[in-house]
């Protein structure tokens, strides 16, 4: 029962309707947790057609699991990829890939304002294992036709982490195409149901599923999407020998998420919505970072930026929250704010968010899955109160 779904116009619910197949004649409605480390063979004939390449059954749960499987299957048919691959965190899906795809000497293309700990690994292993990095802002990848000349490959976030700022996917996969670069995309803050990079030519999809796929704030993992021969070349690095594997609980954890994500996603964008048509009318709002429907974008994501006038005293506004919990991460059932001024201040170094000019009167908003009414008195009623 392979009901492919056509890659756009996605439901996922639609999508995770069927029951888990498993064996002996039982459908079972959810994948089981198959927590074992290994898998077991009934004789020596069995044994070594596996070990040879001739049968392509589990043999080590580093490498190949029933249920981390089952994620992988429901996320690549939600990206209309080839291929799923579940990693521990969002962390090991970047650092995979990118170690799996780029060899010394290589250059890469990367989008400024990158999330936060991407920078990190680019700046403090990337670069001095050999691999040359410029940082390029969104419209140069859509204006410069020849930015990607002789590129290895190009890193890209659509909408980019504090200052959401978005690419047109379609004009930089096409860019890519024409100088023989791979286009990779962080597709965190969409999620398959809003922005599918797959369908507009991008090569590789990832996620940090510690995000809106698991949903719950109780997951760390990451997943690739791709096709089957990228997903080669990145399962052989990135599973087998760096072993950043996806635990089966957590693989369990995020079938769970994915079932609702559609719904979820649904919820985050009315309260999204809702700030948006309201900000305005609020006087200390100097700037609102949320985009929505566009180019390839599906709607918006309940994750947002907001710059504030002088007028507020932002480590007041933030204490004055009573909805709004203080927080990094995003993407869960809980709504937070991130104030700039504290990711300015973070001790790890490199400082992106320094590097890359983030204002120091920006806060980030996640909005959660709470009454988009709640939330937005929540925040009036901060707002009040930090006047300084
Ligand atoms: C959180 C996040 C990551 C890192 O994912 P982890 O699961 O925390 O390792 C990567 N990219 C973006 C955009 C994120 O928000």
């Amino acid at each position: 029962m392979d009901k492919r779904l056509p890659q756009t116009g996605l439901d996922i619910a639609t999508l995770l309707a069927e029951p888990y197949q498993a064996t002996g004649g039982i459908a079972s409605a959810v994948p089981p947790i198959v927590q074992t480390s290994l898998f077991t063979f009934d004789d020596y004939a069995a044994f070594e057609a596996r070990m040879s390449g001739q049968t392509d059954s589990p043999i080590y749960t580093r490498v190949q699991n029933p249920t981390v499987s089952a994620f992988e299957d429901m996320m690549a048919r939600a990206e209309g990829a080839e291929e799923g691959i579940g990693f521990a965190s969002g962390m090991a899906a970047i650092s995979g890939t990118l170690l799996s795809l780029l060899t010394p000497g290589d250059r890469m293309v990367c989008i400024t304002h990158v999330y936060s700990d991407t920078f990190r690994l680019i700046e403090t292993h990337l670069k001095p294992c050999g691999i040359e990095v410029s940082y390029h802002d969104p419209s140069e990848f859509e204006t410069d036709p020849d930015l990607l000349k002789g590129a290895r490959l190009a890193y890209l976030e659509s909408p980019g982490s504090m200052m959401m700022r978005t690419l047109d996917l379609a004009r930089v996969a096409e860019h890519a195409r024409r100088h023989g670069a791979l286009t990779v995309i962080d597709n965190t803050w969409a999620t398959p149901v809003l922005q599918n990079p797959i369908a507009h030519g991008i090569d590789v999809s990832l996620h940090s599923a510690s995000k809106y796929i698991g949903g719950h704030s109780d997951t760390v993992a990451g997943v690739v999407c791709t096709s089957a021969e990228i997903a080669a070349r990145i399962r052989v690095h990135a599973l087998t020998l760096f072993g950043g594997k996806l635990a089966p609980f957590e693989a369990f954890l995020l079938t769970r998420g994915l079932r609702t994500l559609s719904a979820r996603m649904a919820q985050h964008q009315r309260a999204a919505d809702l700030f948006v048509d309201r900000l305005a009318s609020r006087p200390e709002v100097r700037a609102i970072h949320a985009p929505g429907q566009g180019s390839c974008l599906k709607g918006r994501s309940g994750l947002m930026s907001i710059e504030f006038d002088d007028a507020v005293d932002i480590p007041r506004f933030a204490d004055a929250l009573r909805l709004f919990r203080l927080g990094v991460s995003w993407g869960g059932f809980e709504s937070l704010v991130l104030p700039a001024s504290v990711g300015l201040a973070q001790a790890a170094d490199p400082n992106p968010m320094r590097h890359f000019g983030v204002p120091d009167r920006m806060v980030r908003l996640s909005l959660g899955l709470e009454a988009p009414e709640d939330l937005w008195a929540d925040f009036c009623a901060a707002l009040d109160a930090a006047h300084s």
